[in-house]
């Protein structure tokens, strides 16, 4: 006989540490847009793994270069050199336009090396005492869990308990300008700051805030390092999130999709003359850029230019908001806000009409898989490869959910 979702839940319950609450779908296999419980249902992925998945699960071509890779080497360290990883480091350099990339594999590794790289180049490069240098980090980032970065945070929800934090970081207003100014000392080094705030339920900042801040970055010598790990490659309708305002940042970190939908890549990306602070010896990790991660880090990219995945978020994610904005206009007040960018919705629900948990699950019993953040958010962000019909589908979904309430 064969085991039941509840069967596989209780395992997780019984044996797991408790630091989820997942929806109760007990996903069994994946291809490209749709996923398959134990019991066969089937359910349209609307959140491809908060966009590791935006490739659509195991992309053919994805799965190829790891295959290929696994019938030669995966894993050496950076003792030694490899086949896989200057291919790997030259197309990541030459897409994103930065002269170094350095591979690491989840994105709070890429998070920690983007901090220890400004850090070290404060110290370095502007002179600022070992041990002063600060970092302005938004109110309202989510960079990771770690405990340098939950440091940070300003979720008590992610801090509580877990201190004593490291110093060196100030808070300024995620889009206000004026925060930014009066947060700015001798002693900045950097700022670190998402695009678009996307665990804080997709925030978009004022348009002209991110000019505002390259300028006054350049002016006080303080680099600017954008956190693409969840809006880039592709996820908003243009490769980067930053190329929305035409600005280029000093330091780019990405992650999740990276890594093809497959396993877990991530980089920090910089010009020679911040990221030759590091020298032999300063900083690594075992599995960073190993020889399988290179493989499929490099397919990954090569299959977001070749089948147009940026062309294909701006276009369907107008079909998606236009068609979410839709059914908040027929949802009698339940749905106060949708907002996003390319393939990327926030829709901000009225607390006191329904929850965002509660909403999730009505989606997931329908076929819809989707997640919610701070109670009242709920987020849609599919594979960059979902059809038209399939995004007409998961909207119509929606709109019953809603109509049911
Ligand atoms: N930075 C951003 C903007 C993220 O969205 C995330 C994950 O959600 C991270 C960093 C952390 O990445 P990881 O969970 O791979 O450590």
């Amino acid at each position: 006989t064969t085991a039941t979702s509840q069967e596989f839940i209780g395992k997780e319950n019984r044996f797991g540490a408790r630091n989820y609450a997942p929806v109760p779908v007990v996903v069994d296999h994946a291809k490209d847009c749709i996923v398959w419980d134990v019991e066969g249902r089937e359910y349209i992925d609307m959140m491809s793994a908060y966009s590791a998945v935006s490739h659509g699960h195991l992309h053919p071509r994805v799965v190829a270069a790891a295959q290929r890779q696994l019938e030669k080497v995966a894993v050496t360290s950076r003792a030694y050199h490899g086949t896989a990883l200057g291919p790997f480091l030259e197309k990541l350099c030459e897409m994103t336009g930065f002269e170094r990339a350095l591979p690491m594999t989840t994105g709070a590794e890429g998070v920690e090396t983007a901090i220890k790289c400004a850090r070290r180049w404060g110290n370095r490069v502007k002179g600022i005492v070992d041990g002063q240098a600060e970092i302005l980090v938004a109110r309202g980032n989510f960079h990771g869990r770690t405990s340098t970065i939950i440091g940070f945070s300003t979720e008590d929800e992610y801090r509580d308990g877990f201190g004593p934090f490291a110093g060196g970081f100030k808070h300024f207003d995620f889009g206000d300008m004026a925060s930014v100014r009066a947060a700015t000392t001798a002693n900045t080094c950097a700022v670190l700051i998402e695009p678009i705030q996307g665990e804080a339920g997709v925030v978009v900042p004022p348009r002209g805030f991110f000019k505002q801040l390259r300028e006054w970055c350049t002016q006080n010598n303080v680099l600017l390092i954008t956190d693409e790990i969840q809006s880039g490659l592709g996820r908003t309708g243009k490769l980067f999130a930053f190329e929305h305002e035409g600005i280029r940042p000093d330091g780019l970190i990405l992650g999740k999709a990276l890594g093809g939908g497959v396993m877990a890549v991530s980089a920090f990306l910089a010009d020679a003359r911040v990221m030759d602070v590091f020298s032999p010896g300063s900083h690594g990790s075992t599995f960073g850029g190993n020889a399988l991660a290179a493989a499929v880090g490099l397919e990954a990219l090569k299959v977001i230019e070749d089948e147009k995945l940026v062309e294909r978020s701006a276009r369907l994610g107008e079909q998606l908001l236009s068609g979410l904005r839709g059914v908040m206009e027929d949802s009698r007040g339940l749905i106060r806000a949708v907002r996003g960018r390319g393939l990327w919705v926030g829709v901000d629900l009225n607390p006191e009409l329904a929850s965002g948990r509660e909403m999730i699950e009505r989606l997931a019993a329908r076929g819809v898989l989707s997640k919610d953040t701070h109670e009242t958010v709920i987020r849609f962000a599919p594979p960059l490869t979902i059809s038209e019909q399939l995004i007409e589908d998961a909207i119509g979904i929606f709109r019953q959910v809603v109509n049911e309430k």
